[in-house]
């Protein structure tokens, strides 16, 4: 291929601004909402840096004529262009909503059981990707770093790698790694793992992820472990199911370097603040404490997701108000579960079950002036979950399994913010547990565990409580998302000038 004229290049699912259709072919657009990372990842063009935006854009055949470049904010980023990859609506379909979810999802996050995995779609997602690579190959200048996001673009790097031998292919793994004995149930494996292979630098959050890769690596290939590191301080290395005390930060195969690193995505800690000082906020702010009737708010947040372990949760609160009846009266849990944007059977019947536990708990325990759950079922706009945020008294999350949690640090960013009491508690399972100081800890899978450390949670000493959150605010203060792009930044030139990758 020809080189392009791009120093960076990010291949995203999504576009950096939202697509709308009207009356079917018609498309009009307005920038994205500032969530997650999309707004880091821009800020690299902020200084003039030529480049491209990779993303799909859904188009049929029959729609006729299609842009394949577009810009982006020409105020703003003056010399970063989109570069459009043309999707059929089914090809998103199979790709991203059925094949993603179906085979991949549930397999990195353990539940394999869970995964059908479909030839069929197997070679959607090969084309997809292919296409992914190819517009990603035609927007590289020379020697140009490739950034590669998620496992829904897992074989990008070895199409592209076949098309640009000359540019530097960095990956981010936004979700969780599992183990050998997990993963290697794909039957895909080996292309899956041949094609990060081909990467110069690949992301994780936490150093178990990364460490789960080599290992899944190491049964693909001959591999060499050359540099292994430490993780103390930064992470925990014991006392958490997913902590670990050493990580390998460079391997050799066949010749080639690949460096690997624990990255995990900080929070853009203005969001938070800005919505802490808007006027609407703090009056529904007020509004919750009228509704909370004097009752302490447990909150919980999650998506509906069999990885986020819901009814675990909600059988263990109708154990707590069994096994503490002074807790009547006293407690509401504010349960907000954002719906699944697919509409798959597995999310129908966890819905079901979802709503029976919560009609069954409210129908045992509520009385007159006491609702002892408060179930939404919607997604809330970023500064009303702040809100939320700042009254909760625990904040109470505990996925079976999760690459992170940026939940639990935006409640840590809250209440650090406002100088609050409240107490997190954590799974152990979720990626945020070897990164945080504070939080307390706690095994979904176990049900006294979990009924144990709520009320732990709800009774601490305010003192114990207010330290706990002081620690855990230092790392959220001090890893924001902008310290995140530039370590991950770092360590990808790093393999360019061939120093040390280590952060
Ligand atoms: N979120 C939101 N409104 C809601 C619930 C969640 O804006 O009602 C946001 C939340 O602020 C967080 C993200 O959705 O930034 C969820 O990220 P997380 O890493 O916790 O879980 P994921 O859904 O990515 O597995």
């Amino acid at each position: 291929a020809v080189p392009g004229k791009s120093d960076l290049v990010i291949v995203y699912h999504r576009l950096p601004y939202e697509e709308f259709r009207e009356d079917g072919v018609t498309v009009r657009r307005k920038p994205t909402s500032p969530n997650g990372i999309i707004p880091t990842l821009m800020s690299f063009f902020a200084d003039g840096r030529a480049g491209s935006w990779v993303a799909w854009s859904i188009h049929e055949p029959e729609d006729g004529k299609f842009e394949t470049h577009t810009e982006v904010d020409t105020a703003q980023y003056p010399n970063l262009v989109a570069s459009r990859v043309a999707l059929s609506k089914r090809d998103v379909d199979i790709f991203y909503k059925k094949f993603s979810k179906e085979a991949f999802w549930p397999t990195l996050h353990t539940f394999w059981e869970r995964a059908t995995f479909r030839e069929d779609h197997w070679q959607v997602f090969l084309d997809v990707n292919r296409r992914f690579a190819e517009a990603a190959a035609a927007e590289a200048a020379e020697g140009a770093t490739v950034w590669i996001h998620d496992y829904n673009l897992w074989m990008v790097p070895a199409y592209l790698r076949e098309l640009r031998p000359d540019v530097v292919i960095a990956f981010f793994h936004h979700t969780y790694f599992p183990s050998a004995d997990v993963f290697n149930v794909i039957p895909w494996r080996r292309d899956i793992i041949g094609s990060l292979l081909q990467c110069d630098y690949i992301g994780f959050h936490i150093p178990r992820q990364s460490e789960n890769f080599v290992d899944v690596a190491r049964g693909v290939t001959p591999l060499e472990v050359t540099t292994k590191m430490n993780c103390a301080p930064r992470f925990f290395t014991y006392g958490c199911a997913v902590g670990l005390d050493e990580m390998t930060t460079e391997i050799k195969v066949n010749d080639r370097l690949i460096r690997l690193g624990a990255h995990p995505v900080g929070l853009d800690l203005k969001r938070v603040e800005s919505a802490l000082k808007d006027e609407k906020i703090q009056r529904r702010m007020d509004e919750l404490r009228l509704e909370l009737h004097g009752t302490r708010m447990i909150l919980s947040v999650g998506r509906l997701d069999y990885t986020k372990g819901i009814l675990e949760q909600l059988e263990a609160y109708e154990r707590l108000l069994d096994e503490y009846p002074d807790l009547h009266d006293k407690v509401t849990l504010m349960m907000v579960c954002v719906p699944a944007a697919s509409e798959m059977a597995i999310y129908r019947d966890l819905q079901t079950q979802i709503e029976q536990a919560v009609g069954r708990i409210n129908g045992r325990f509520a009385k007159v002036g006491w609702t002892p759950l408060q179930f939404f079922f919607r997604s809330l706009p970023f500064a009303e979950l702040v809100a939320y945020y700042s009254m909760a008294d625990v904040m109470w999350i505990t996925p079976l399994r999760d690459g992170l949690n940026l939940v639990a640090k935006e409640y840590i960013a809250t209440q650090g913010m406002t100088d609050g009491s409240g107490v997190l508690v954590l799974s152990e399972f979720a990626g945020a547990a070897a990164e945080l100081r504070g939080p307390i800890l706690a095994n979904p899978h176990d049900r006294n565990e979990m009924v144990r450390t709520c009320y732990l949670a709800l009774t601490l000493e305010r003192e114990e409580a207010r330290s706990r959150m002081r620690e855990a605010y230092d790392v959220v203060q001090h890893y924001d998302i902008k310290v995140w792009s530039d370590e991950f930044m770092n360590a990808v030139d790093a393999c360019r000038s061939g120093d040390s990758a280590l952060p």
